[in-house]
């Protein structure tokens, strides 16, 4: 039977001739259908993967070197546009749309060899904590199926939890990377904001979003990376910083200063198991030699309603090109005039959760209100990103809860939106800083679910905090 462990594993064994692609596929299309009932994914490209992986066994036994991603089983979010193939953010209001052209990732991928096995559920067009909005309905928790897998990209999460594919990609807008990897016990990388092109991906809060990486191990979330960032002529928000080589950094045995705050950890909202298992790390970290120092902070509750001010303001905008004229879902009421047209296409196309955020976004942005929301909130960005920048002159790394609770049961939190987005605190800080952060699983608590430790790194410093996630998964 195929076990993957990691690519390295895997290209060694397909060099020894002990495995092939073609078998690895069939294992993953084994496992997907075996575990259909998590529901993580929405389409399966079987014939294509099949086809794909005889090629690749092909290419190896003619003598062709092996591409970096050789034979690697993918899975996309929603969210990510692939030629020819189908993309919905999982929302009806885009059911049935079929992407145009590829992602700048998506083409990197495949450049690189990789094997796209499907597309995965996550919540309507990325918003959300728990993977309950969805137009293909909720995903669950492959640890306990009563749970949520986190959110916003579920299905990404869990397409690696139960072994459905090697590494798959989500977008991360707020924590929707980082949060269900957390509550699924895998990793979960965000990169620098503007390390990977956004080209191709559908989008929440632009100046906000970037894909990420789920993957069993660093050295997989390493390579992935090393594979899909970099300049693109596709999108002017991305830097044409070169790509380091992060997987032949990743060994460096290097003392680290870590910076945190007891403002985080000593939150009354904070699950106390979660609190008490990163003080301990704390300790630990302090007696392998790292230095390890709380920082004050007195931004944590203003980050949260900053975040939600911002990205619903920016998604109302995005949003508004689903009308139901260009594509998408329309009504087709005969004889309706523009405006109503309009209206029944929307209101009939997106979810509960995504009007909620269209209304608050257009209403934080509407004249009236303008300077006593959107400007502020803009405000609070532009502290937060100078206390942070400060930080970073004296830490390599900031170190935090991933979530401030483990995975909840499914259904608990959805008549509490606010409750939902409180859960953020943790994660939508590195978003509004455009730094990057990872959720390295290295906890287990008491009710049976995994958590993760969040490291934040500066801006385009993925090769120290790659190393870093390297040495806490070995301690
Ligand atoms: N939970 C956050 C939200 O609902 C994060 C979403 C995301 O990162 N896409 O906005």
């Amino acid at each position: 039977m195929f076990e993957f462990s990691s690519i390295e594993q895997y290209h060694a064994q397909l060099l020894e001739g002990n495995v092939t692609c073609l078998q690895a596929v069939e294992h993953y299309l084994q496992q997907i259908h075996a575990t259909k009932h998590l529901n993580a994914f929405i389409e399966v490209y079987a014939d294509e993967a099949i086809a794909k992986a005889k090629q690749a066994d092909e290419d190896r036994k003619a003598g062709r070197p092996m591409q970096k991603l050789h034979g690697v089983v993918v899975g996309l979010k929603d969210v990510i546009c692939y030629k020819n193939h189908k993309v919905s953010a999982s929302s009806a209001i885009l059911k049935n749309f079929v992407s145009v052209y590829s992602a700048t990732a998506v083409e990197k991928l495949l450049a690189a060899g990789a094997i796209i096995i499907g597309n995965l559920n996550c919540d309507e067009f990325a918003m959300g904590s728990s993977n309950e909005n969805s137009a293909y309905g909720k995903v669950l928790n492959a640890l306990d199926e009563t749970r949520v897998p986190g959110g916003s990209s579920g299905g990404s999460a869990v397409a690696v939890q139960a072994g459905l594919c090697m590494v798959s990609l989500g977008s991360d807008t707020g924590g929707s990377v980082r949060q269900p990897a957390d509550f699924c016990g895998i990793i979960g990388l965000k990169p620098t904001y503007g390390r990977i092109s956004r080209y191709g991906l559908i989008a929440y809060a632009s100046s906000f979003d970037q894909i990420g990486i789920f993957s069993a191990t660093v050295a997989d979330a390493a390579l992935t990376l090393e594979v899909i960032a970099g300049a693109d002529d596709f999108d002017s928000t991305v830097s044409p910083k070169e790509v380091p080589p992060y997987t032949k950094e990743l060994s460096a045995n290097k003392k680290f200063r870590y910076a945190y705050f007891d403002e985080a950890l000593d939150h009354p909202g904070l699950d106390v198991e979660i609190g008490a298992a990163i003080k301990n790390k704390i300790a630990e970290l302090k007696k392998e030699g790292h230095t390890v120092s709380a920082v004050k902070f007195e931004l944590l509750d203003y980050i949260v309603p900053a975040y939600y001010v911002l990205t619903t303001a920016e998604a109302s905008s995005n949003l508004s090109r689903f009308d139901g004229v260009k594509y998408g879902h329309r009504t087709t009421a005969p004889g309706v005039e523009l405006t109503d047209f309009y209206k029944q296409s929307r209101s009939a196309g997106f979810g509960k959760e995504v009007k909620r955020r269209i209304m608050l976004g257009t209403f934080v942005l509407s004249a009236g209100y303008y300077d006593a929301y959107f400007t502020r909130a803009q405000k609070v960005r532009q502290l937060l990103n100078d206390k942070i920048q400060l930080i970073f002159k004296d830490f390599d790394f900031i170190l935090l809860p991933t979530s401030p609770v483990t995975a909840f049961k499914a259904g608990e939190k959805m008549d509490d939106p606010i409750a939902m987005y409180l859960a953020d605190i943790y994660t939508v800080m590195a978003n509004l800083v455009g730094i990057p952060a990872i959720s390295v699983p290295l906890f287990k608590h008491s009710n049976g679910m995994p958590f993760g430790l969040q490291v934040m790194a500066n801006r385009f410093d993925e090769v120290s905090l790659l190393q870093a996630s390297g040495q806490l998964v070995a301690h």
